[in-house]
């Protein structure tokens, strides 16, 4: 079967502030030709998903791992989930903090009989694993949290271009996986939790795979990720089930945006907001959504 893969890097309403498209798209870039180049060789989609969320989790333009944006206390957080599409399996973890990669600490729940771990327990385990201490801040995402301060955190999202990361791949067993990894909305409320980390932001099934990136609380009321795979599993084509429930998002004044991918190798996405960076091969090119 020929593997396939989409990535992204976030979404929103400011592609040219803070770099503009050009930088974001050359990581993106780099991410698709290592990866698929794992898939090419065989690996599994779940190895290759976690693959691409950690490059993207260690660039410190994204808002993922490294780079995180600060909450409103000033803290990082940082939310990440794997779901295996083949075993129907969701793992994550919830504003985990103090470590370099959450997506492998969500993959690494895969294997264990509770699934999504929040903060308290997320550091237990990194405990338990020696997962070494490591802080993801950087100078930009602190300058912009003292800026933001100003303003008493009153914007809707950190204004960075490029945000959340995610990836959802189909390997050459036919086998789908979504992997998605956040710092979150950025200046939240202590406790907020990501649709990242949930369903709604991430789903997979042995048919479809989809991330979502944007505002969480909008993806969540659509529960958009299980709805775009619920539909395709039913039977309606991927463009289909991806641009009906981007209507329905839209007529709700919702803001995100999410790629997906399905077992026939269809690539697909689709946007409420200006602009998705994503990136994605489809067996014969690399191409990108912007
Ligand atoms: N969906 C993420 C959240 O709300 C943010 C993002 O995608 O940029 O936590």
């Amino acid at each position: 079967m020929q593997p396939k893969l989409i990535i992204h890097g976030g979404a929103g309403n400011s592609i040219e502030s803070k770099g503009g498209k050009e930088p974001a798209r050359q990581s993106l870039h780099a991410v698709v030709e290592a990866v698929y180049a794992m898939l090419l060789q065989g690996e599994s989609s779940i190895d290759a998903v976690v693959k691409a969320c950690q490059m993207l989790e260690d660039d410190p333009r994204f808002n993922a791992g490294t780079g995180s944006v600060l909450q409103s206390d000033g803290q990082i957080r940082m939310s990440a989930s794997v779901m295996d599409g083949d075993r129907q399996s969701f793992s994550g973890v919830i504003n985990a903090s103090r470590l370099k990669n959450p997506i492998t600490l969500a993959q690494t729940l895969q294997g264990s009989k509770d699934r999504v771990l929040s903060d308290y327990g997320s550091a237990e385990l990194m405990r338990e694993l020696a997962v070494p201490i490591f802080n993801p801040l950087t100078d930009e995402r602190l300058a912009e949290w003292v800026e933001e301060r100003k303003n008493n955190f009153q914007s809707n999202m950190a204004s960075v271009s490029v945000g959340t990361i995610g990836a959802v791949a189909l390997d050459r067993n036919g086998r789908i996986c979504a992997g998605t990894s956040t710092g979150g909305r950025g200046f939240e409320r202590i406790g907020r939790v990501s649709d990242s980390a949930m369903p709604a932001g991430n789903y997979a099934s042995k048919i479809a795979g989809v991330s979502c990136t944007g505002v969480g609380e909008d993806i969540i009321d659509e529960g958009f990720a299980t709805r775009v795979v619920v539909r395709v599993t039913d039977g309606m084509s991927l463009k289909d089930a991806v641009d009906k429930s981007f209507a329905e998002a839209r007529s709700r004044d919702r803001d995100f945006a999410a790629i997906c991918l399905d077992v026939t190798g269809e690539i697909a996405w689709g946007k409420t907001c200006e602009a998705l960076f994503a990136a994605y091969h489809d067996g014969v090119a690399i191409g990108y959504t912007l």
